[in-house]
């Protein structure tokens, strides 16, 4: 079977990524197969996935589609003051002022900043081979093999 493309499609505001023809999101691979290994591999692989393709999930990075903006849509905060008084906002808008009674006022700049850490859980990560970051598919296929082997 060959490898069906990987298309990001509009859903309301945000894109999805899928496999071409399909409603299978690559998130949702990348996802089941962290967190179940090879029973994900299988279940996948029963839905009409090819190897290929739950390999090219794996390693798929999803490109930049729009430039990143903040919402800010509720956001409770406190401020301690250095008087020793406290003063709780909430805040609807990005860049807020916060006044205390003690006459000082606080400006609270919500932004969004890139962040090179990337999120450990992002990664296709296994308990079962410590030192290695990413599990490959080909250890994925090896273990689903063994456990066919075992019964
Ligand atoms: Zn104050």
């Amino acid at each position: 079977m060959s490898a069906r493309k990987i298309v990001g499609i509009a859903h309301g505001p945000s894109t999805q990524w899928v496999f071409e023809g399909t409603q299978v999101r690559v998130i949702d691979v990348k996802r089941d197969v962290r967190v179940s290994g090879p029973s994900a591999v299988r279940a996948y692989a029963a839905m009409g996935l090819s190897d290929a393709e739950i390999s090219a999930a794996l390693v798929f990075e999803f490109p930049p589609m729009r430039a990143a903006q903040l919402e800010v849509e509720f956001v409770a905060l406190t401020v301690h003051c250095e008087c020793g008084d406290r003063i709780q906002a909430t805040v609807s808008n990005q860049d807020v002022l916060v006044h205390c009674t003690c006459g000082r006022s606080w400006r609270v700049p919500l932004r969004l900043e890139a962040s090179i850490e990337a999120d450990p859980d992002a990664a296709v990560e296994s308990d079962l081979q410590p030192g290695n970051e990413v599990i490959s598919l080909d250890a994925l296929l090896l273990a689903r093999a063994q456990q066919v082997v075992d019964r």
